[in-house]
């Protein structure tokens, strides 16, 4: 077990004194999508790397998504070719990587007339062709018994036609993990709970970053050649502390999502819905769970780690459920979860509606040297690292080793044919687990699964979903260093289980014998899970 890549935090002391006695070709600032994927570009290539999170991994953006490995349709009709023909090639590619993180599902698009229908089929046959959809995967028309069969909520009446296509739905939170594991395993070094708070001069550069363990409240330094800011929404916060003149770059916009009982909305695929003002927003069904979004309004209070979800965004998303679907209106009390996250768009002073701002990246630097990336999607993390990494070998003047075919992520060395559904299967038969438990084992932690199954099979209390192995596998694999770390983005549970709550407490007990809290601690990390999770649905305190 020991060769799995790790990022232990009963190691983090010495991980510390290991920074601040190196010396890196590259410092990347931000452990979202971004930042993950190029420490792992960097350490594949050879360079010595180091990695800095102010939080967790994944808790800006990054774990707030909507989830889908996609070119988007949207950008399509937006003329945006480019954009959209690499992020639809590289759905396949990320599912090459990590079949657990990029699961193949249907995405379904309700239509009222023959007429859309013909000229839907144009475009989706146009992102197929630019993904290179493989033609046993290409769209299917539904209409009757076979809409019937396939969506059998959907209103068809109202909608007598759908064209499915196939998308790619991912866990957002845990393909950063994977991307950090992985580059902790090729060599870099990455501390979660530490945010850059200044940089080392030396005359006109920064030659380091000053870093502060917030876990201890002890500061260190660390020096790097190339120092990258890929802080998401706190990139311009990064670009003040290198230079406090810097032009804003950004326009945030906040997307909200919320989460019902798949009982009370029985879809079988991912739709989309179109709302009042004629946006598109999806309903995907997860387990037992169906989330909604997203929303997309600009965000003016600046970057939070935790945006508000307010109840208009909540009312806003459920509108349009009853007109799609063969439903009764559900109301705010039928939501179990929500999550907003902010989009760190690039501002453009001629558009002043964040839905029709460009989802590009760019990259710039500073007056210190640091290289700013900023803009782009989830899906395209790969490209963006490539440019970066381009940008670090220019300024490192030389060239860096060719990856060749890149190495699945952990828990991605699938064998060849088989998916998530055989594994999911194979894991209820070998350590006698319900399916649900199977499928949620098998989308977390891919063929790594077995691992953290051999670490403690048993549930963390009769019926759970969450196993006991799951909590050392996220302290001595992944890096968790708080409760809601761990309940929130290595186990995922308000993601899987509309009980979730019932989790916190047994899940406490156990990481304070792995961390070795004492009553106080623990009872704080309790209060905060608890008062975040009150807060993730405090717009029901809201009178209207
Ligand atoms: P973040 O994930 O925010 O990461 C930045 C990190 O920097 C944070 O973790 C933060 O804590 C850290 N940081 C900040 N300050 C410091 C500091 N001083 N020191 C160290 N670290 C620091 N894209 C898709 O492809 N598919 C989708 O379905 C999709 N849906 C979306 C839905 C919504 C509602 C939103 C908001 C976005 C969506 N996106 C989607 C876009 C995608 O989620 C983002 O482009 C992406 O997550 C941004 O990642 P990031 O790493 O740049 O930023």
């Amino acid at each position: 077990m020991s060769s799995l890549p790790s990022i232990s935090t009963l190691s983090r002391s010495s991980t510390i004194s290991e920074l601040e006695h190196g010396e890196y070709d590259l410092i990347v600032i931000g452990g979202g999508i971004t930042g993950a994927g190029i420490v792992r570009d960097a350490a594949m290539r050879g360079l010595s790397v180091a990695l800095f999170e102010a939080h967790d991994f994944a808790s800006g953006t990054s774990s707030r998504s909507s989830k889908l490995i996609h070119g988007g349709l949207r950008y399509l009709e937006r003329g945006e070719f480019n954009l959209v023909r690499k992020t639809a090639l590289e759905r396949k590619e990320i599912h090459r990587l990590a079949p657990h993180l990029c699961e193949p599902r249907l995405m379904v698009l309700p239509l009222r007339t023959r007429a859309k229908l013909l000229g839907l089929r144009l475009g989706i046959t146009a992102y197929e062709r630019l993904g290179a959809v493989a033609s046993k995967d290409s769209q299917r028309t539904w209409s009757g018994s076979s809409l019937a069969e396939h969506e059998p909520l959907l209103n068809a009446r109202r909608f007598p036609f759908a064209l499915a296509y196939r998308e790619y739905l991912t866990d957002d939170a845990r393909l950063v993990l994977a991307n950090i594991r992985s580059a902790a395993g090729f060599g870099a070094a990455v501390l979660n709970h530490a945010p850059v708070v200044g940089f080392i001069r030396e005359g006109e550069s920064a030659v380091g970053v000053e870093v502060r363990d917030s876990l201890t409240g002890r500061e260190f330094r660390v020096r790097g050649r190339v120092i990258v800011n890929a802080a998401g929404p706190w990139v311009e916060a990064i670009q003040r502390l290198e230079d406090p003149g810097s032009r804003p770059l950004l326009h945030l916009s906040k997307g909200v999502h919320i989460a019902v009982p798949a009982s009370k909305l029985p879809i079988r695929n991912l739709v989309v819905l179109k709302t009042r003002d004629r946006r598109r927003i999806f309903a995907i069904r997860r387990s037992d769970i169906v989330y909604i979004g997203t929303t997309d309004s600009t965000y003016e209070p600046g970057a939070r780690v935790w945006p508000e979800v307010e109840r208009e965004d909540v009312e806003y998303l459920l509108e349009p459920l009853p007109l799609h679907f063969n439903i009764d209106p559900l109301t705010p009390d039928d939501v179990i979860g929500a999550w907003a996250g902010l989009r760190p768009l690039i501002a453009n002073p001629e558009k002043k509606n964040p839905s029709e701002l460009s989802r590009r990246d760019e990259l710039l630097t500073g007056p210190l040297g640091l290289i700013s990336v900023a803009g782009g999607k989830l899906t395209g993390y790969r490209g963006m690292a490539r440019r970066v990494l381009h940008n670090v070998a220019e300024r490192l003047g030389r060239s860096f080793r060719k990856i060749g075919e890149e190495p699945p992520l952990p828990g991605g060395d699938f064998p060849s044919g088989s998916e998530l559904a055989d594994l999911g299967l194979a894991l209820c038969r070998e350590s006698n687990l319900d399916e649900e438990t199977g499928e949620r084992l098998a989308r977390l932690y891919g063929t790594e699964a077995r691992s953290v199954l051999a670490l403690g099979s048993r549930p963390i209390f009769p019926g759970a979903r969450a196993i006991i192995g799951e909590v050392r596998w996220a302290v001595e694999r992944e890096g968790a260093a708080t409760l809601e770390d761990l309940f929130y983005r290595r186990a995922r549970l308000p993601m899987f289980w509309a009980d979730a709550t019932r989790a916190v407490e047994p899940l406490a007990n156990l990481l304070s014998e792995r961390l070795g809290w004492n009553h106080r601690v623990r009872a704080a990390e309790i209060e905060r899970v608890e008062r975040q999770l009150g807060a993730d649905l405090g717009f029901l305190q809201v009178a209207r």
